[in-house]
């Protein structure tokens, strides 16, 4: 019989292709900075869950992975038959094949509690089928549970500062939903036995590549072997699923009587031109700015467990900033921020960037993330609020305008600044810079440098690439705007 873990069953549940590649074809998967981030993120949710719950019994057993799955269900077995019962954090359970590890198990009366804990700020549809594959093994290991629920952040939270992060997950109590869902695990179990025995299954693509959670696997499901690859079109995954069926794997096959959204038509009547299309909009919006022009970019980090006082989970939290400052007489200055130290960055970028600003001209960004950054500032530092608000009101974003008056074949559905560059200015290529290249990755090489264990060589080889990568998104948007000012 094939051994499941609860998470292959989660994923046959996604798309039985998925379950057959994660366990025959693992080398496959390219997992994105995104989806690393958010495992890391379980990880350390996952680590302040035990303390919690230990603090609240004063007690606890943890099972450690590293003693083998076998041992760690005698383990778990042993302490859960024990007269004197308590906590145990990673409980090993099997059924019918099927292992799975409990977060948390609290004895309650003759019974337990199980809670599931989650490093997301909600509670998601999936949640109660992963509850329920937990209860149906732990009940069919011999065992009974008089509630189940699934603790996850809760993004309200606001660290003190005194190491205490009582509060920090909320439980929500799924025991009757998982009841009702236990009698159709049996045929869940089936399905992923189903998926992952015998040849690869033959699955289309569709929404269920990004959802419930974004599948490691579309490179090798979906046609990327062509110029212009049809999920290049953008949009749903639905819509774009049902054209893959039907076919389709280049954008330039596609009729245009199969498209019926704007944003799928003009795609496809730009990439047949073979040309960038360019409205007049943009041109005159970008004419209008004033000067002095100040070209901004937050880089920012947001931790599930937060570690400064008066933050709350995931919030972003800048540590860097850059600004090319262009003069009317065509000057280019350019200003920047960083923080190594390991302390709160966030006070000392705000003042820098104040200062660096001055008090007119317009705060030229591209989308919104800019604004939504400085409010986070002006509730960290309500004495600094009234001037953070003065930056707020000369922010520009003219990502809109762009998005409305551009598009160019190799953009592939994407608007963003990383998209756009490379059809404009091509000699700033964002590939050539060393070891940070987008947001995640700069957030990930923040905390690494932040780490104490880091060396001093390497805290400084990243000081210089986090330096190179913000000083190249602020001088794109400068390039952007004086290409849009010619057309
Ligand atoms: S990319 Fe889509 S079809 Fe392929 S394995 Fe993943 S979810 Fe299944």
């Amino acid at each position: 019989m094939v051994r499941l873990s609860k998470s292959r069953i989660m994923s046959a549940l996604q798309c039985p292709k998925k379950a057959w590649l994660e366990v025959h074809r693992n080398e496959l998967a390219e997992h994105s900075s995104q989806t690393l981030a958010a495992f890391q993120a379980g990880d350390q949710v996952g680590a302040i869950a035990v303390e919690l719950y230990r603090e609240a019994r004063g007690k606890g057993q943890y099972i450690e992975y590293e003693i083998g799955l076998a041992a760690a269900e005698r383990t778990s077995r042993e302490l859960m038959n024990g007269l004197f019962r308590e906590p145990v954090f990673e409980a090993t359970l099997s059924h019918d094949g099927v292992l799975v590890r409990e977060d948390v198990l609290l004895p309650d009366g003759d019974s337990w509690r199980i809670v599931e804990v989650k490093a997301s700020t909600s509670l998601k549809d999936q949640y109660a089928q992963d509850c329920a594959i937990q209860a149906w093994v732990h009940r069919g290991a011999g065992y009974g549970y008089s509630r189940i629920s699934l603790a996850h952040v809760d993004n309200q939270f606001v660290y003190q500062g005194d190491g205490r992060y009582a509060g920090l997950l909320v439980e929500q109590d799924l025991t009757g939903t998982v009841d009702e869902l236990l009698s159709s695990v049996p045929a869940w179990v089936d399905k992923a036995r189903n998926a992952v025995s015998g040849d690869e299954p033959v699955y289309p693509v569709g929404q269920h590549c990004t959802s419930p959670y974004p599948c490691p696997f579309f490179r090798h499901c979906w046609p990327v072997d062509s110029d212009y690859p049809l999920h290049g079109l953008g949009g749903s995954k639905k819509k774009l699923g049902a054209l893959v069926a039907r076919g389709y794997q280049d954008i330039l096959d596609v009729p245009a009587s199969e498209l019926d959204s704007d944003p799928h038509l003009r795609i496809l009547r730009v990439t047949r031109s073979g040309a960038a299309e360019i409205l007049p909009g943009a041109g005159e919006f970008m004419r209008n700015l004033e000067y002095p022009r100040f070209y901004f970019d937050f880089e920012t980090f947001g931790r599930p467990v937060p570690v400064w006082p008066g933050t709350r989970p995931y919030q972003a939290l800048p540590f860097q900033w850059s600004c090319h400052v262009e003069h009317e007489d065509g000057l280019l200055e350019h200003l920047e921020f960083l923080e190594l130290d390991g302390g709160s960055p966030m006070r000392a970028c705000a003042e820098a960037m104040i200062e660096g600003l001055g008090d007119h001209g317009p705060v030229i960004v591209y989308t919104t993330y800019e604004k939504h950054v400085i409010k986070n500032l002006q509730e960290l530092y309500p004495d600094l609020e009234a001037r953070l608000q003065l930056l707020l009101e000369r922010i520009v974003d003219i990502a809109p305008p762009i998005k409305a008056a551009y598009y160019h074949p190799q953009m592939l559905g994407s608007w963003s600044l990383k998209a756009i560059l490379p059809t404009i200015a091509p000699d700033l290529d964002y590939t050539r810079l060393e070891g940070v290249h987008e947001g995640t990755e700069a957030s990930n090489a923040y905390l690494e440098a932040i780490d104490e264990k880091t060396t001093p060589q390497r805290r400084e080889q990243i000081r210089q690439q986090l330096l190179e990568y913000c000083r190249y998104d602020t001088l794109a948007m400068v390039r952007l705007v004086h290409f849009f000012e010619r057309h």
